[in-house]
């Protein structure tokens, strides 16, 4: 009896062995890459093509889906989410009220770049907004409310995340400046000067804009570029970066139509830009976190005008997703009903496809 039962021991022990621990090398990520258009909704991807007479990059990849965006608040029917807790979904899986920071009653939700570290592949945050604004914070600090900027800022510099990419001159100024080197960041203002080879980069320029960009204001699609170099370079075996087309949004509160298709046009941009240098196995996903102006359908370019906006306010809308991948599709589970998923959704998706 006492020989069967250490026999069966050391079957058990060899079986471990083989299948039971993990072999770290054998421990094999994807590229992930999530870009949010903060806003975007429908329509103002159908109006951008229709404007411009060409297809946005995305609106052909082959997985479309649409996407409902709630947050807290709107157990009421009717309030929509804002941009931090639509972002705290995406980066976490889990609704929270309006304006909290991958924050739920005093507790911190963990996010996908800290599970991607934890697991020793890369992760960075690329946006057109600051650096401490509402969609990259999700992704990088825990707050209590999106306005504490300074305790947003204190909670980034203990953030695991490998690159910070965005508009952003406060976190170059001398009280911040310091604090992140002393986090092993090297610090640029001028897009020719930001050296992906350094081990950690954030990059805080004056701002992001779409067009007709400068050392001091680079586009999206040019830190994009940074972005996926410094990723490849120090990375190659996975990571998770998140990209944000802001203006999309900030645009639209304004009824600004002309400048909100700018914007998505340069994200459209970043988007193919991307997709042409990320090699190996990838995932691209392409949301927005909620649509932003209740913007109607233009039927022809010349009906497209601000007029076409019924709100300066978010909206309860569904918004799209749309998914490029070098391997199978989005798995059929996330789906709720009729090609729509939950915001919270998503995080499950980057979560296992990066196997965090
Ligand atoms: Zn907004």
């Amino acid at each position: 009896m006492k020989k069967f039962a250490c026999v069966i021991f050391s079957l058990i022990f060899a079986l471990c062995l083989c299948g039971c621990s993990p072999v770290k090398s054998q421990v094999k990520s994807v590229k992930v890459i999530l870009f949010i258009g903060d806003g975007m909704g429908f329509n103002h991807v159908a109006n951008t093509e229709l404007y411009y007479g060409e297809q946005t990059y995305f609106s052909s990849f082959k997985t479309k889906l649409k996407v409902q965006t709630d947050s807290l608040d709107s157990s009421d029917g009717e309030t929509p989410t804002d941009s931090a807790a639509a972002a705290t979904a995406l980066a976490t899986g889990v609704k929270v009220y309006n304006q909290s920071v991958s924050m739920l009653n005093g507790e911190n939700l963990t996010s996908i770049t800290e599970l991607a570290k934890r697991k020793g592949i890369g992760a960075g945050v690329v946006t057109s907004d600051t650096l401490y604004g509402a969609t990259p914070s999700a992704f990088t600090a825990h707050a209590t409310n999106r306005n504490k900027t300074d305790k947003i800022i204190e909670s980034q510099l203990n953030s695991p995340v490998d690159l910070l990419l965005g508009s952003g001159s406060y976190y170059l100024s001398k009280t911040y400046a310091k604090k992140f080197k002393r986090k092993g960041f090297s610090l640029y203002n001028t897009l020719s000067s930001t050296n992906v080879n350094k081990s950690k980069v954030l990059g805080g320029y004056s701002s992001v804009i779409p067009e007709n960009a400068t050392d001091e204001r680079p586009t999206l699609t040019q830190l994009t570029v940074k972005a996926i170099e410094y990723m490849e370079l120090h990375y190659p075996n996975g990571y998770f970066l998140m990209i944000e087309g802001a203006y999309i949004d900030k645009q639209s509160h304004n009824n600004k139509l002309l400048e909100a298709m700018q914007n998505v046009r340069d994200f459209s941009s970043a988007i193919k830009t991307a997709e042409s240098m990320v090699t190996g196995e990838y995932s691209i996903i392409v949301t927005a976190d909620h649509e932003t102006g209740g913007l109607q359908l233009a039927q022809t370019k010349s009906e497209i005008s601000n007029e076409l906006y019924t709100t300066t306010e978010h909206t309860t809308a569904n918004v799209p997703l749309y998914y490029s991948s070098s391997l199978a599709d989005i798995p059929g589970e996330l789906l709720v009903e009729n090609g729509v998923i939950d915001n919270t959704a998503v995080f499950y998706l980057c979560k296992n496809l990066l196997v965090v």
